[in-house]
């Protein structure tokens, strides 16, 4: 067991060079263990300090003093953890962080485990599980989306959210509850309309909230892309000019790409993963004739379509069976080769299609064009601020278990069951939303997640 009496220590900066380094102390003795390892220059004892402030000195081990550095006090409970905290910031540089946090460890601290810091600020009631997960999702944040989704969620949004779903979950078995106990007495309305229509209500919410998470996964691990078009007009090129490097093989025999390369790039603030395939055309030949399949499944399975034809030819039957195949489809044309002469109906492609780029993929020509094309194919992929509120797979796993129970409920009720049944469902949809907020998440829910946190967090 762990006891939440002992002060904790740990190296809070990242391991490598820098300008400074801090060393974080948490506990209950914090504040007198680090006058045992730091002596401010105006003579001044950190016990003297309030919350909030800080002193210049130096910091010394057995073998004397080793650094200058800042002391920065926190009491409790207004500190990260609702500890007394001591930040010590020394130079930076790994001797130096690490003999500073071995001086704090011989003189009473424990290291740190990973993510102990958060678990203590959990445990203290200082920020909610939700809250506690936003924190590593802030730390790993890799793009401008995924750290609006992680501060916001750090800032409690989903906790509320949460709780406001609760609150109506509650009420309904409340009114179920009296129903089921005084059936004759007209206390309660629970008309079957009045529980559609509330089931309904919540049903919507987490919906909202879980189809948002549903779009921000495919931000972060990628809009499934294809590149189709016939043999020659460039799509490889294309590839390797989203790419930033040759992946699959130029040639000008028609037809040699004869299966998927797949390879992921960054567009905007978009990641696509891109699958350049075997051109779609007619072909007597067993083993292109594979990959053309192939070509025509990925048509059909992938969320952007990038349909190419080769501008200095007429359009073929091919690029028309193309044209045909991409309508209705999230699509860009390009029309590559815009460095020869122009022997392609433009009008007519045009015509077809709401975005039209003409590039010259050889010749890096008119790759922002189609940068920004692919930005507005994706448009519906913003996610707009309510949506944006689970920010892992294990918040996403409650959100969706709680989602289901209501449609079940929802189900149920609409098909004419009694109220007392669908109380099952209530109770299993409230305790996955007590999950998601660590209301009543398990130990090892606990553990799991602040496993997952670094040393010094
Ligand atoms: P794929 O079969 O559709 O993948 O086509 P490739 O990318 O293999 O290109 C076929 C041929 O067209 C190669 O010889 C490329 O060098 C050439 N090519 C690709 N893009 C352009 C371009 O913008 N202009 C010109 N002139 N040739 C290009």
């Amino acid at each position: 067991m762990n006891s939440y009496s002992d002060t904790i220590a740990a190296i809070s900066t990242a391991a490598h060079p820098s300008a400074v380094s801090m060393v974080r102390l948490s506990g209950e003795n914090a504040i007198e263990i680090a006058e045992k390892i730091f002596a401010s220059r105006s003579g001044k004892s950190l016990r003297e300090l309030s919350g909030y402030s800080a002193l210049f000195g130096d910091v010394f081990d057995e073998q004397g003093v080793f650094d200058n550095a800042v002391a920065l006090i926190f009491r409790a409970p207004k500190s990260y953890t609702g500890e007394n905290t001591v930040e010590i910031t020394v130079h930076g540089g790994i001797y130096l962080t690490k003999r500073l946090l071995r001086a704090a460890v011989s003189n009473g601290a424990r290291l740190a485990q990973a993510g102990e810091f958060t678990k203590r600020a959990f445990l203290n009631g200082k920020m909610t599980l939700s809250q506690a997960e936003a924190v590593t999702s802030l730390i790993s944040a890799q793009g401008a989306e995924q750290a609006k989704a992680a501060l916001e969620a750090a800032e409690g949004r989903l906790f509320k959210e949460s709780q406001n779903i609760k609150q109506k979950i509650v009420t309904l078995l409340g009114q179920i509850a009296a129903y089921c106990d005084y059936p004759d007495e007209d206390i309660v309305d629970v008309s079957r309309e009045t529980l559609v229509s509330e089931l309904e209500e919540i049903y919507a919410k987490l919906d909202k909230m879980t189809s948002g998470f549903e779009r921000g996964s495919v931000i972060k691990s990628g809009v499934d892309t294809a590149i189709v078009g016939s043999p020659n007009v460039g799509k490889s090129t294309i590839m390797n000019l989203l790419s930033g490097f040759e992946k699959s093989i130029v040639t000008s025999i028609a037809g040699t790409t004869r299966d998927i390369v797949e390879d992921t790039v960054r567009v905007g603030n978009f990641t696509l993963r891109l699958s350049d395939t075997a051109g779609i055309r007619e072909t007597e030949d067993t083993v292109e004739s594979v990959g053309v399949e192939r070509a025509r499944k990925r048509l059909e399975s992938a969320a952007l379509i990038l349909a190419v034809f080769d501008g200095s030819r007429a359009l073929s039957k091919d690029d028309l069976d193309l044209i045909k195949a991409a309508q209705g489809k999230n699509c860009v044309a390009v029309i590559n080769k815009d460095d020869l002469e122009s022997k392609i109906d433009e009008v007519y492609i045009k015509s077809k299609f709401e975005l039209c780029v003409k590039i010259s993929a050889a010749n890096n020509i008119g790759s922002d064009e189609l940068c920004d094309a692919i930005c507005s194919a994706l448009e519906m992929y913003k996610l707009d601020g309510d949506a944006r509120l689970l920010i892992n797979e294990r918040q996403y796993d409650c959100a969706k278990r709680a989602q289901n129970e209501i449609l079940v409920a929802l189900n149920a009720t609409k098909s004419g069951h009694m109220p007392d049944m669908i109380a099952i469902n209530l109770d299993e949809a409230l305790r996955a939303l007590l999950t998601l907020t660590g209301e009543e998440a398990t130990q090892a829910v606990v553990n799991e997640i602040f496993s997952k946190f670094c040393v010094g967090k």
